[in-house]
């Protein structure tokens, strides 16, 4: 077993400077100042510009976290990672996420959706505050530089890989750490035969949607794509768009007017149009079944669109890893951030991951070298 030395200077490899390395190295010098030891060095290694990845975040806006205050229900929003996510979330939840980026001078708001965007509306801004708030450790350096195995590393005391889940399996696979493949799990559809207008948003009782060029996207298109990531193409869904019997009340006050007016008050006049083939046709002599059918949009999916790829299924397996995110199978490493078998819906739910695994992840490396 490692011997605890006064004089060793820990040296620590951060793989990827992307939200979850940023947010781990930053809490990782806190944790050490708070303990008033300075015998560390980390070195961040990434291949591209560091947190070129948060700049698309949230439509250029970056939704840093969503106000669901409660872990069980924000976790929840997760299809894989849920129970995994409790204890992570016990040890450092969205309100200690929002606190902390208070302290590097980011303040937040909460969108009436429950989505929390950084009060600048900027991406960039929350970018170039985490880089700023970097560079007050002289213990902490940038190096250009992409990793390719284990080998490379092997010089360091402690190792965190955070280098996300677009090709980094063989890096993984280096490690010989157990992991699924990746997948994209949030992603617009391609729709048969989808003859609608593009660009109408509607506000379906399911979610959210916006019709594209060859299908659907937004919120509610890739929690479908994400519930669905492991079935095969083409598969049917059905979304609800609006409570049947709403129409029907509103018939009985209109009886004179026709389903494509009254519908119109429930969905876009536009997609109206196309859904309903009796558009003209007087309300009162619709049938209640066929009112039923309406309130309905029945879609076959045909794959995942071009438009669009948020995040991925897969990465290392949580049952390799402990409750800290340590491997069970290589000494001295650890994981934080979407190269975990974890992922969430749109909501701010992805950032949440990599703010929480990567406190956890610094909070258990800091622990490691001076709790011996
Ligand atoms: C368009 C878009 C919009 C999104 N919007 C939101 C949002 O608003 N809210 C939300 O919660 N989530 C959002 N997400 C998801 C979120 O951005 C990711 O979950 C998050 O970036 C994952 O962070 P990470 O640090 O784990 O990995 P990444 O962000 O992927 O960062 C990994 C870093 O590692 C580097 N790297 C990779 N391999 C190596 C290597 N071998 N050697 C060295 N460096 C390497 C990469 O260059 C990169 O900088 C969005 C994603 C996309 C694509």
């Amino acid at each position: 077993m490692e011997q605890f030395c006064q004089d060793k200077t820990y040296n620590i490899a951060i793989v990827g400077a992307g939200p979850a390395g940023v947010y781990c190295a930053l809490n990782l010098a806190l944790k050490f100042k708070e303990a008033n030891f300075d015998k560390y060095k980390i070195s961040i290694f990434d291949k591209s510009q560091a947190l070129r990845t948060i700049l698309p975040t949230g439509g250029g806006r970056c939704n840093i976290t969503n106000a669901i205050f409660d872990i069980k229900e924000f976790a929840s929003n997760y299809p894989r990672g849920e129970k995994f996510l409790y204890s992570l979330f016990s040890s450092h939840f969205n309100y200690d996420s929002i606190e902390f980026f208070n302290k590097i001078g980011i303040k937040t708001y909460i969108q009436s959706d429950g989505r929390i965007f950084p009060k600048s509306n900027s991406a960039k801004d929350v970018k170039d505050k985490m880089l700023s708030a970097l560079k007050k450790y002289k213990n902490i350096k940038l190096i250009n530089k992409e990793i390719f195995n284990k080998n490379e590393l092997e010089n360091f005391d402690r190792i965190v890989l955070c280098a996300g889940s677009r090709n980094t399996t063989k890096l993984i696979q280096s490690f010989k750490q157990p992991m699924e493949e990746f997948k994209r799990a949030l992603c617009a559809l391609k729709v048969e035969n989808f003859n609608f207008p593009k660009g109408i948003s509607i506000k379906a009782l399911d979610g959210d949607f916006v019709t594209t060029s060859d299908g659907i996207s937004g919120p509610l298109a890739f929690k479908i794509s994400s519930l669905n990531v492991d079935l095969p193409f083409p598969y049917k869904i059905e979304i609800n768009l609006f409570n049947a019997e709403e129409l029907e009340k509103l018939i009985q006050l209109n009886t004179k007017k026709t389903i494509g007016i009254l519908i119109s008050k429930l969905i876009p006049k536009s997609f109206a149009q196309v859904h309903v083939s009796e558009f003209n046709k007087k309300a009162s002599e619709i049938s209640k079944e066929r009112l039923k059918q309406l309130s309905k949009l029945e879609l076959n999916i045909l794959g995942n669109s071009s438009l669009g790829e948020i995040v991925h299924k897969g990465g290392v397996c949580l049952d390799s890893v402990d409750k800290n995110c340590k491997s069970k199978i290589c000494d001295n490493l650890w994981f934080c951030g979407e190269i975990l078998n974890i992922d969430g819906f749109c909501g701010g739910f992805n950032l949440q991951n990599c703010w929480s695994s990567a406190y956890v992840v610094a909070n258990d490396v800091v622990r490691s070298i001076i709790n011996k």
